[in-house]
């Protein structure tokens, strides 16, 4: 790893409460009074794979996460691999609903939950505390590749003025670069002269990508956890040669006003 791609890591932490057990990154939530951010675990009732991808009742389920974190409204979006982000500030006060065909999600206002739908791929939480913000970002190597986390950090800019060296930007709980082996012509795509397969450590990818667009390198986690070495906390993609179930990263600001 080189120095620019490494960051200061965050131990996102294990709460019980149920129905879904989760991983909440409490870095944040301190600093943040009412921020929520976190991941949930993976459990025998707790399979968030989208509808179609082999998960049933995905949106009542989306519906119990969020009344068990404090949010009666959530909103997230059919996952594609691309680069393009979805500002859901037009969503319903109440329920859950797919914002349509994207990777990520930006908002500008509380009590509104964001999710993305994650296993092995990186969820990318960003927080912009001077306007009150929040994106967060479905990020495998092809969303990288195509440079969704600069989309997003345009389209924060553009809807808050939301500068990039004042970002909070967590790279969460995915496949880390010892477990994650990919072919040669997915690290040409990242630079690298490669002519055999070889190992990807993609959130180390994307904090390069981040400090290539001003964001601070002390403004920069990313998470110990890799979904495929630690064991079931998570579902692995890869660990589970693609027949795991999804886990649900979430982020949301609630205003108890
Ligand atoms: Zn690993």
């Amino acid at each position: 790893m080189s120095r620019s791609e490494s960051a200061r890591t965050a131990r996102e932490r294990r709460d019980g409460a149920g129905p879904f057990p989760s991983y909440r990154l409490k870095a944040w939530e301190s600093d943040f009074p009412g921020l929520v951010c976190g991941i949930t675990e993976a459990g025998p009732d707790a399979d968030f794979g989208a509808p179609g991808n082999g998960a049933r009742d995905f949106v009542p389920r989306v519906g119990r996460l969020a009344c068990q974190l404090g949010f009666r409204a959530a909103v997230w979006t059919r996952q594609i691999h691309g680069a393009a982000v979805c500002r859901a500030d037009g969503s319903p006060e109440t329920g859950f609903e797919s914002a349509g065909e994207a990777d990520g999600l930006l908002a500008g206002r509380a009590n509104l939950l964001l999710l993305v739908i994650v296993a092995d791929c990186v969820p990318l939480y960003v927080v912009d505390p001077d306007h009150r913000a929040i994106m967060l970002l479905h990020a495998g190597w092809r969303g990288a590749a195509a440079g969704i986390l600069g989309h997003g950090l345009s389209a924060m800019r553009e809807a808050y003025g939301s500068k990039p060296s004042a970002l909070r930007l967590h790279l969460g709980p995915a496949i880390c670069g010892g477990c994650y082996e990919v072919g040669a012509e997915v690290l040409r795509t990242f630079g690298r002269q490669a002519g055999s397969p070889g190992r990807l450590d993609l959130r180390g990818k994307l904090v390069g990508q981040a400090l290539g667009h001003g964001v601070s390198p002390d403004r920069i986690s990313r998470s110990g956890w890799c979904t495929r070495c630690a064991g079931d906390r998570f579902y692995s993609h890869r660990g589970s040669q693609g027949g795991s179930g999804r886990m649900a990263a979430f982020l949301g600001w609630l205003d108890p006003g």
